[in-house]
């Protein structure tokens, strides 16, 4: 067993254990083993919390910078993430099951990146934008400023640990707004390593940014409807999500929510099956399917579907399922014993249903590994939309395939969910593949691939998928309130609208 990594919480730039002197465990999904003790953070924690961030932006010491200075900092923070991040896959790899080469290549390495991006963009775009001069009712100038809300809370789920923290403290400190982060129970490392980066490297005045991990019923209800807190991000389950919004109800904060998805990846008959086909085992597989936006439900034209069907359990077959860390692994292990148990039970309902099982749906044994939570890539032929395996989110490696005989059916079953989150159209004619990616309700279509997020594109849901979007320029704005300021150009009283109006 390795080193147990040790964190406390990080409030008003000072480490410190819980009001409670509790701490919590996290374990790591390929071994079972203990990796992390992480001091556990209750309400009065959270309390402490947020009234450091307040204090720190009630005080102008940061929503007062210049944001040219901002993005600085941000950018110099950005150098040092750089060279921590083998260290931070490392830590993605143990405590979050990201296989090292998706943590090298995509989570830890496009998270660095957006930070990178979103400090730039921020002061691309500056904190003021013209206003057309009006002469109705009377001639006025005007200007929009853009300003931070304040205290924002952010409360991360486990999949992705540290770069949807990033999608939440990037544009909230670019933009001047002071911050609290919860990590989920089972992934809190990253975060909190991200946590001791911010607070070492001396950039950011005590209380701009703070982290406690914690339970969701505790800590997390208190960042959700603290009266102190102006906006909470969350990323999450739906159910948890419908929560969020009920608990920032009663003081009317604002709230961006990112939630689950059933996203739909529609092969059309012309598409060039050497890709489209290893596309959407991609598309399904990554992170062992734990991906809100993953194409679980696979469209495929009747024509091809015998074919697809046996090309795609060939390959599926052939993925090495294993642990994390190890470079030659393909599909790591599920999160954690709830998920992998979750999985199994959603395998038996596709089963009862009437779904055809085609491959997987049994555990993996690992040899030197019997802790770890694996689970065969699994694929279902045979399903219809209306399968509880069509509808409802898994969040595992669980393909359901369906078939289509008309374009027109396909979009229709497409829109037939109560999320839009993701989705794919794979076509070799461009033009043909844009008319179906208009008519999906959904946040995001990728066109001919799958799972690419661009640090300059928006990120969000339709329907229950969620409100609001993450990352480029759509969610720097989503941490900026907008403030009309109105200039009167009519210098004598009589010229006044007030005047002409109320003769005072
Ligand atoms: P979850 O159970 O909704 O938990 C998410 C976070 O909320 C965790 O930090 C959790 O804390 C906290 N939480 C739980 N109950 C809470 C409450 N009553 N009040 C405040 N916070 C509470 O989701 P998960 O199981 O961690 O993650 C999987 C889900 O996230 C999936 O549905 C997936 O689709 C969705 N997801 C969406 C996106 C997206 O961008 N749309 C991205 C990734 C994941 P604990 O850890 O202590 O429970
Ligand atoms: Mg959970």
């Amino acid at each position: 067993m390795g080193d147990v990594r040790e964190y406390q919480l990080l409030i008003d730039g000072q480490f410190a254990p819980a009001a409670s002197g509790e701490t919590f465990e996290t374990t790591d999904p390929s071994t079972g083993e203990v990796v992390g003790r992480v001091s556990k953070g209750g309400r009065e924690d959270v309390r402490r919390a947020i009234e450091a961030a307040r204090k720190a932006f009630d005080s102008g010491v940061w929503s007062d910078m210049p944001q040219a200075e901002r993005s600085s900092r941000m950018h110099k923070l950005w150098e040092i993430l750089q060279q921590r991040l083998m260290d931070l896959s490392q830590i993605e790899a143990e405590d979050a099951g990201h296989t090292i080469r998706m943590a090298n290549l995509f989570s830890i390495a496009l998270g660095v990146e957006h930070w990178r991006v979103t400090a730039d963009l921020a002061n691309k775009v500056g904190e003021y934008e013209p206003v057309e001069t009006s002469e109705m009712p009377a001639l006025s100038w005007g200007l929009v400023r853009r300003e931070p809300y304040g205290v924002c809370s952010a409360i991360t789920p486990w999949n992705f640990p540290f770069i949807l923290m990033i999608w939440k403290a990037g544009p909230a400190l670019a933009t001047g707004n002071c911050m609290v982060v919860k990590p989920a129970t089972y992934t809190p490392l990253s975060t909190a390593e991200f946590g001791k980066i911010v607070q070492e490297s001396d950039l950011f005045p005590p209380g701009v940014f703070n982290v406690v991990p914690g339970s969701g019923g505790a800590a997390g209800e208190e960042l959700a409807s603290n009266p102190l807190v102006d906006k909470v991000a969350f990323t999450g389950s739906t159910e948890v999500g419908r929560r969020i919004m009920q608990l920032a109800s009663p003081t009317v904060k604002k709230v961006t929510l990112e939630l689950g998805g059933k996203s739909a990846n529609i092969l059309l008959d012309d598409a060039d099956l050497d890709s489209a086909i290893p596309g959407s085992l991609f598309a399904t597989f990554l992170h062992t399917g734990q991906i809100c936006h993953s194409g679980t439900r696979c469209f495929v034209p009747a024509s091809l579907y015998d074919e697809v069907i046996a090309r795609m359990v060939e390959l599926a077959e052939g993925l090495k399922v294993g642990p994390a860390t190890e470079f030659e692994t393909d599909i790591g292990p599920l999160v954690h014993r709830t998920q992998f148990d979750t999985v199994d039970r959603y395998v038996q309902i596709g089963i009862e249903e009437g779904a055809k099982l085609v491959t997987g749906g049994e555990r993996v044994n690992v040899p030197g590994h019997d802790g770890g939570f694996y689970y065969k890539p699994t694929i279902f032929a045979d399903v219809t939309n209306s399968m509880r395996i069509a509808q409802e989110e898994i969040f595992g490696p669980v393909l359901s395939v369906i078939k289509y005989d008309s374009v027109e059916d396909a979009i229709q079953m497409a829109n037939d969910s109560i999320y839009g989150l993701g989705g794919g159209v794979w076509s070799r004619d461009i033009p043909r593949a844009l008319t179906v990616a208009k008519r999906i309700r959904t946040g995001t279509v990728w066109v001919n691939d799958y799972h690419l997020l661009s640090a300059y594109a928006p990120f969000g849901g339709y329907k229950q998928s969620g409100v609001g979007r993450e990352t480029g320029i759509w969610g720097i704005r989503e941490y900026q309130q907008t403030k009309y300021i109105h200039v009167d150009q009519t210098p004598r009283k009589d010229q006044k609208f007030w005047y002409q109006i109320a003769g005072l």
